[in-house]
This record gives C-alpha cells, structure tokens and sequence, in this order.
C-alpha cells in the first residue's frame, strides 16, 4: 500500500492527513495559523505535522509517494510559487523549495478550489466522473473546473472563477474591483447584504440584524418569511446563470454544490436546479445533475493527496 499527503491550507487552518491509494483517510489533524505568520514558522510546523502523523502511524517516510498541498490563492502548479494568497499575506513565495529541503519526497501544489474538486471527483460527490464543476458558496464564490479528470488550471491560473462573472449591471462593489460580481450576491456575504438592504428599507420580516447570517436567512425564508425568500430567490437566480455559462461552456457531467451555505440543502438546491435549468443550453439542462459535495473539510486534504497520486502514475 502507498501513501500520499494532503496537506490544505487556510486562513485560520492548516489541514494534514495521509491517505491511502483509495483514497481512504488513515489520519488527519489540524493546526491553527493566522495572516502574518512568517513563511518560514508555517513550513516549519507542516513539516513537524507531517512527521508527527507519519510517527503516530507507524509509516515509514519511503512509503510515502508525494506531498500535495492545497492554497488558497493564485498558485503555479507548475513552478510550486503562491503568487498571492491574501488570506496568509503570501506574494511571491515559493512553497515547494523550501519544504523540499527538508523532505526526500516530491511535493505538489495548486489551488484549493482546486484540490477540492479533485478530492470530490475522486472518491467524494462526482465519484468516477471525469468531467466536472464544483462550485463553492461561503464569503465569496470560487469555482474548480475538473476536465478528463484533470484540474483546468488556465493561462493566468485563474479558471473557473464563476464569482466573478459580472451579472448586474451597475451592482455592489465587488472585492476584486469590478461591480456586479455574481458573489455579491450568491454568497454568503452576498445573500447578507441583500437581506440588510431590504432590512433598512424598512421591509417588513423576521429577520434579525444581530443574527443575520445565510443560515438565518433560510430560516426565515421556511417560515414564509417573504424578504428572506426574495433574498434567496434572487441569490438561487444569479448562481444558475452563473452555472449556466460554465455548463454551457464546459459540458460537465455534473456540478457539485459546497461550501457553507450548501448547508441549506433542498431549500437551495432544487430552487437552483430549476433556475439553472432556465440559462442552460435544453439538451445539457436536464442531464447534467447539481448535487451537494459530500466530503466537506476532508475534500482539500484528500483532493491534495490525489494530486501527488496522479504525478506518480504519470511518471
Ligand atoms: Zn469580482
């Protein structure tokens, strides 16, 4: 049996795990970081956590066949350079050189949408699909596009970036600097701010300013509450355009839904199915299926994991 290690970085979080060639979690274990830690403390702590795990279970560092590590930014899969990862104030910082000084083992890296959606394609939601879309809703809205089984990783390195397809004219500030980004409104922070607008227009609801969150906002929209159901309605309309112009572009075999506001299920989903169906070519709107992605927090660390899997059955 071989192993790889996933390794998935976040804002607050620093993910590891081994997995084996199926794909099946042996050991995980998280740690805390924050914006500002220096580069070289982060790799030194990913190094001591993958020996710990390695330790803990008894394998030997020789059956390990890689390293993958997912970031959330822009990310050179080829180079192993993080462009620029706002989340950890990372620019120009090469990732792979450093920890390969310390391990005798190849180390991978791409995006974390990115690893994400592999980890789903292989043994999550899209199990034995090899063309794919995964769209993530939680602050913003981010996209990995699988294609033959392969991330689609793009000249520039930004694929898939469906938030930001300009869907309104004139809309709300976008973080990136265009106006009417789809994840100002499909997001989180998007369906938020929607309800608060309706809230200081003085609309009538149940909604609360204190706990207006998208989780809130579902809530109330399943108790009949009409300023939450426009809310979600609106968001349900803008991402099936969204995924509309990528099904239509890419042709996937389906569209996996995570993040946290998927927590909403049905109530977001079949809304979505029938506002995606209305933007999508006839013939792909009733095959290709939207279904919520399945391996939640584990999907980084084991998409990850496949990545150094994939390079050694290449070699
Ligand atoms: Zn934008």
């Amino acid at each position: 049996m071989n192993y790889a290690v996933g390794i998935d970085i976040g804002g607050t979080f620093i993910k590891a795990a081994i997995v084996q060639s199926n794909g099946s979690i042996v050991i995980k274990r998280s740690i805390p970081t924050q914006s500002g830690d220096p580069v070289d403390i982060v790799f030194s702590r990913i190094y001591e956590l993958i020996l710990q795990l390695l330790d803990q279970t008894k394998i030997d560092m020789g059956r390990v066949v890689g390293v993958g590590i997912g970031i959330p930014g822009i990310v050179d899969f080829a180079t192993g350079i993080a462009y620029d990862v706002p989340n950890l104030g990372w620019k120009n910082i090469s990732v792979i050189a450093p920890l390969q000084e310390r391990m005798p083992v190849p180390i991978y890296l791409d995006n974390d949408a990115n690893v994400a959606s592999l980890g789903e394609m292989w043994v999550g939601a899209a199990k034995g699909s090899r063309d794919v879309f995964c769209v993530t809703l939680g602050t913003g809205v981010g996209g990995g596009v699988i294609v033959d089984g392969r991330p689609l990783r793009g000249s520039h390195l930004l694929s898939g970036e469906i938030g930001h397809i300009v869907v309104m004219e004139d809309g709300f500030e976008c973080r990136c600097g265009n106006k009417g980004c789809l994840e100002t409104v499909a997001s989180a922070t998007g369906v938020r701010r929607l309800a608060l607008h309706a809230i200081e227009r003085h609309e009538e609801t149940i909604l609360d300013l204190d706990h207006l969150d998208a989780e809130a906002i579902f809530a109330a929209a399943s108790q009949g509450d009409a300023v939450a159901s426009n809310v979600i309605d609106q968001a349900v309309d803008v991402l099936g355009r969204g995924l509309g112009i990528m099904a239509n572009l890419i042709d996937p075999e389906m569209i996996i839904v995570g993040g946290g506001m998927a927590a909403a299920g049905d109530a977001l989903l079949e809304p979505l199915r029938t506002s995606f169906k209305k933007y999508t070519l006839r013939s792909l709107g009733d095959r290709i299926r939207i279904v919520p992605a399945v391996l939640g927090n584990d999907a980084g660390v084991v998409g990850a994991a496949k990545l150094s899997f994939d390079q050694v059955i290449l070699i």
